[in-house]
């Protein structure tokens, strides 16, 4: 199969766009679709400091070489997790986004959790008796925690993350199947800043499949992780990936289309009311929830008293 726009040898054909790429025109194109949708959303402009969190997973090293070809301030984000499974994950993806950063000279921040808070994710999660058998209730919120955290020691004006079109419609999917209206509503490209503590936050690569930023890795000769964390394996979200993955087999576009229909559905006030993509409410959740003050760490709570993290903490300091 032929480049659309010259006559190479195609490296891609997106079936749900009719389109078929070589390497060049691939990059080109990935690069000039995520500074339509930065622009679509509001996301950030040239002057924002941007911290890019960077796990040492395709997508997001990819959003941060995109951002980088696109002349924006970063700055990466690598949360170190204490999670070894037998392949060595956190320092072998660690590594990565040390050699990511210094191959284009850019400023990587390490936070390392068991250094920090001393405990692992595991260690914490266990010690808590959070989350049964799984440390990812521990792991997203510490993660959100230092992400936020650091955002807003470090003056960044957002932060970004690397969810994909895939992550996107399997979170959506899951919400669909329990109603969970407040996730619903709390689901879009870009949440903004609207309590004192809390950092707007952005999604560029929300409307990319899966296999995209795969590709543009590869193309890019990007260096990443292949290994998914060992605690992945068996999850709801990858459960449901496969379903979507073999909807959009029948039927090309479908994951895109639902994802967008979303959106639309949003904007025009599926939800009790309209909910702008761009702007949110003062002190009220992207839920609808009012939001207060953590006394210890700052950041913004949903309930009166120390936030979710400060509580978890305060258990394993016992
Ligand atoms: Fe954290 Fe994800 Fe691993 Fe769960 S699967 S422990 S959320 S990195
Ligand atoms: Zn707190």
């Amino acid at each position: 199969m032929k480049c659309r726009q010259c006559e190479a040898k195609a490296v891609i054909n997106m079936r749900q766009h009719k389109l078929a790429l070589c390497a060049n025109h691939y990059i080109q194109w990935i690069v000039t679709q995520t500074q339509r949708f930065i622009e679509k959303y509001h996301m950030f402009t040239h002057q924002d400091r941007i911290l890019v969190a960077v796990s040492g997973g395709k997508d997001s090293l990819s959003l941060w070489d995109i951002l980088w070809q696109l002349g924006y301030l970063t700055e990466g984000l690598y949360i170190g997790l204490g999670i070894d499974g037998g392949v060595n994950y956190s320092s072998r993806s660690h590594q990565l986004c040390v050699q990511f950063a210094a191959q284009r000279n850019l400023n990587l921040i390490s936070v390392n959790v068991p250094q920090t808070y001393g405990m692992s994710i595991p260690e914490i999660a266990a010690h808590t008796q959070r989350g049964k058998n799984k440390p990812c209730s521990v792991c997203g919120l510490t993660k959100r925690h230092i992400m936020n955290q650091v955002a807003l020691e470090g003056n960044f004006d957002v932060l970004v993350t690397g969810h994909n079109l895939d992550d996107e419609v399997a979170t959506l999917f899951g919400n669909t199947l329990n109603w969970n209206v407040g996730y619903l509503q709390r689901q879009r490209p870009l949440l903004l800043d609207n309590h004192p503590g809390l950092v707007r936050k952005a999604k560029p690569l929300c409307r990319f499949y899966e296999r995209e930023m795969a590709a543009y890795a590869l193309v890019r000769g990007i260096e990443y992780i292949y290994d998914e964390c060992p605690y992945a394996e068996g999850s709801t979200s990858i459960y449901y990936k496969g379903l979507l993955n073999q909807l959009e087999l029948d039927r090309p576009g479908a994951k895109l289309s639902f994802y967008l229909s979303f959106l639309q559905a949003k904007e025009t006030g599926f939800f009790s009311k309209p909910i702008n993509l761009e702007y949110g409410e003062e002190n009220v959740g992207a839920g609808g929830e009012t939001l207060y003050t953590c006394p210890k760490c700052g950041q913004p709570t949903t309930a009166k008293g120390l936030c979710s993290f400060c509580r978890m903490m305060e258990k394993i300091s016992r």
